[in-house]
């Protein structure tokens, strides 16, 4: 039943609406919707849609709300989508639809508005992502070290100052050890260059491998030079771990080689320097490379393979 009052309030709205029941006949349109289609009152809705009637009826009765934009309707609604709203009366649901015809360009135009900010969002993403992961690339490259793969001087020396920020700032000891390959000028001499090159990848897969400690660094710094960071370790702890890579190599040329795909085993051993930084000392970073040098220049004059540290805790 469609009162008087209810007729002069759909006639308010400024938008084209009709009322229907569940099967599509059209109770009563609104004068918006009267004169757009010239006063013709039609008994049905499929009558001004062009579109499959019986999936948006099926649609309108499945949802209390919905915004039919799949839904086409005929000229002179060509512009318009339909909406539908179920009406109730108190509690009880009516088999009655509220039908408002939305421009469609408010909401399609809306939407493809929509995406395309969306789009351009996410062309800037990928654009953000790709310049981050080609700078990540370039500095890779640019603190890596070509023959062995692991850091080069570049990387290391920034490591080195930052720890050294790090170190002061927190309050943490650190140490740095210096690691030269011995008599590696021999192994070039007698296998070549070529077989050098191999013996300095093996040394750094083995010092890589030995550092288990998250946060420790390795570097090669120099032709037969490689160097180590070691956060949160005091004197001790890095005659510790410098004893340990000299150990890891004198056991890595005891191994049989011989069933390795690899190219033949040639035996190298290690001098390693070590520095360590305590908190309250005085800090430079080319006094702790002078300190671990020092140290480097003992253990070669000392015999090499063998690990020395400048100074012990007392
Ligand atoms: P020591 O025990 O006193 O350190 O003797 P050593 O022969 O290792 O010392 P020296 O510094 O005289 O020789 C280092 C050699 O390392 C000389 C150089 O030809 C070689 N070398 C430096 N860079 C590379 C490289 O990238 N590849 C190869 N194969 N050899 C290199
Ligand atoms: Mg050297
Ligand atoms: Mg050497």
């Amino acid at each position: 039943m469609v009162t008087k009052e209810c007729l002069a309030i759909l006639d308010a709205i400024s938008l084209p609406v009709l009322l229907m029941d569940g099967e599509g006949r059209v109770k009563v349109i609104n004068a918006h919707a009267r004169t757009l289609l010239k006063d013709e009152t039609p008994d049905s809705v499929s009558a001004i849609i062009r579109t499959d009637v019986q999936s948006f009826l099926k649609t309108v009765r499945r949802n209390r709300h919905c915004a039919h934009l799949a839904t086409r309707l005929v000229e002179p609604l060509a512009d318009y989508y339909p909406a539908s709203s179920r009406v109730r009366h108190g509690d009880e649901w009516q088999d009655c639809y509220l039908i408002e015809l939305f421009p469609r360009d408010l909401a399609v135009g809306g939407m493809s508005r929509l995406s395309e900010t969306r789009r351009r969002e996410a062309s800037l993403q990928r654009n953000y992502v790709r310049a981050r992961e080609s700078a990540r690339a370039a500095l890779t490259q640019a603190n890596q070290d070509p023959l062995t793969g692991i850091a080069n001087r570049r990387a290391f020396d920034q490591w080195l100052q930052q720890l050294c920020r790090d170190a002061r700032h927190q309050a943490f000891p650190f140490s740095l050890l210096l690691i030269d390959l011995d008599f590696f000028k021999r192994i070039n001499d007698s296998h070549g260059h070529d077989a050098g090159d191999q013996v300095l990848c093996a040394v750094a897969s083995l010092l890589t491998a030995s550092l288990v400690r998250k946060g420790d660094q390795v570097a090669r710094i120099g032709g037969e030079e490689f160097a180590v960071l070691l956060p949160n370790t005091d004197r001790r702890g890095a005659e510790d771990v410098a004893w340990r890579l000299v150990m890891a190599m004198r056991n890595a040329n005891k191994c049989d080689h011989r069933d390795h795909q690899a190219p033949p085993w040639i035996p190298v051993t290690l001098s390693i320097g070590a520095a360590s930084w305590l908190p309250g000392e005085p800090l430079t970073t080319s006094l702790l490379m002078r300190e671990a040098d020092q140290a480097l220049y003992l253990a070669k004059e000392q015999g090499r393979d063998q690990a020395v540290t400048m100074k012990t805790d007392s």
